[in-house]
């Protein structure tokens, strides 16, 4: 951490979501929320608990909503200087009802809120001149607001020394223009570690087959990549051949979402506090496994403390 804190950069919003399963949203139902979410938000304040130095970059409305978010990530640790408050615009939401086959029906608010509403301003920049890595949820290319600021501050932290990682997280359902193909494949050529899962690695590659996708990507300059594999557990892959399993913690899913994010954090935290990939890999597990066991997006982010309780008390598939 001594170059100065993981930064990431995106969409922060509040998730409410249905208590029971089914169809959408089409009759009144019973709610629970507001919940701290967007994938950026979850990954940084999973990487504040575990005690890394943090730092997030977004903007709210000035309304309950955004307040919900700030003082999370604030209590948790994570340095908010670089979170903008929009006057005029509401802070971003997710409405989310899982179907009964573990889908989900989406009611979003995001691209005409304060969530897409950020750029470089005189703080964000002080703040990126400071930090020794940044994060990029891939989610957040297809940003405008989002990508002018990614791309100067992959830059400046890249130029002081720092590290990049990058969680490819495009959504399955979107298809993106060429800009933000050629976005995704420059931030991919300057990434010094992946976080992939499914079909985001060979995407990421460009090429067919997780073995071939692997070694193009550790021989053009990416020097750790970790596929998530949800409950199936998660691999990590080093430039020098080494090729660690983690299988995953056994537990009862309440709510998947967010389990990547905390993952990431976590590992991300975990190799900027010294430790090795070994090691990180047990705590981004756990981090992921633990936040699945609580119902909202970042509720079951953990603290390094009970994180080494959970591992000390779950057991792990074989
Ligand atoms: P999302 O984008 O939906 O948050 P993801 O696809 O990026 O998820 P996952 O592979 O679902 O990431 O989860 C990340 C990690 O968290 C997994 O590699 C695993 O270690 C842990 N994990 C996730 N779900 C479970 C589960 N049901 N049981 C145990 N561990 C889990
Ligand atoms: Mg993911």
């Amino acid at each position: 951490d001594s170059l100065g804190p993981t930064v990431c950069v995106g969409e922060i919003l509040v998730e409410i979501m249905a208590t029971t399963a089914g169809d959408g949203f089409l009759e009144p139902l019973d709610l629970i929320g507001p919940f701290p979410s967007g994938a950026p938000a979850i990954f940084i304040d999973q990487c504040a608990r575990m005690g890394g130095s943090a730092a997030m970059i977004g903007a709210v409305g000035a309304d309950d909503f955004g307040r919900v978010n700030t003082a999370r990530l604030a209590r948790d640790g994570a340095d908010i200087s670089g979170i903008a408050v929009d006057p005029d615009y509401p802070t971003g939401s997710a409405f989310v009802r899982y179907r009964l086959d573990g889908s989900r029906d989406f009611v979003f608010n995001i691209a005409r809120s304060a969530a897409a509403r950020f750029g470089w301003t005189p703080k964000v920049q002080a703040l990126i001149e400071r930090s020794g890595h940044l994060h990029v949820m891939g989610s957040a290319l297809a940003m405008p607001s989002a990508w002018s600021v990614i791309e100067k501050a992959a830059g400046i932290i890249k130029g002081r020394g720092g590290s990049v990682s990058l969680d490819p997280n495009l959504r399955k359902e979107l298809r993106y223009d060429a800009e933000t193909e050629d976005r995704f494949a420059r931030l991919v050529a300057m990434s010094d570690l992946l976080l992939p899962s499914g079909p985001e690695l060979e995407r990421a590659a460009g090429v067919e087959g997780e073995a071939a996708a692997i070694a193009r990507l550790l021989g053009m300059g990416v020097s750790e990549i970790v596929m998530k594999r949800g409950a199936k557990g998660a691999t990590c892959f080093l430039v020098d051949g080494t090729r660690t399993d983690a299988p995953a913690f056994v537990v009862d899913e309440v709510d998947p979402t967010g389990a990547g994010d905390c993952f990431g954090g976590a590992y991300v935290a975990c190799r900027r506090l010294g430790m090795g990939p070994v090691e990180a890999l047990t705590y981004a597990s756990a981090a992921g496994a633990r936040n699945v066991t609580v119902r909202g997006p970042m509720e079951g982010a953990g603290t390094r403390a009970e994180l080494d309780a959970f591992i000390a008390n779950t057991p792990r598939r074989i």
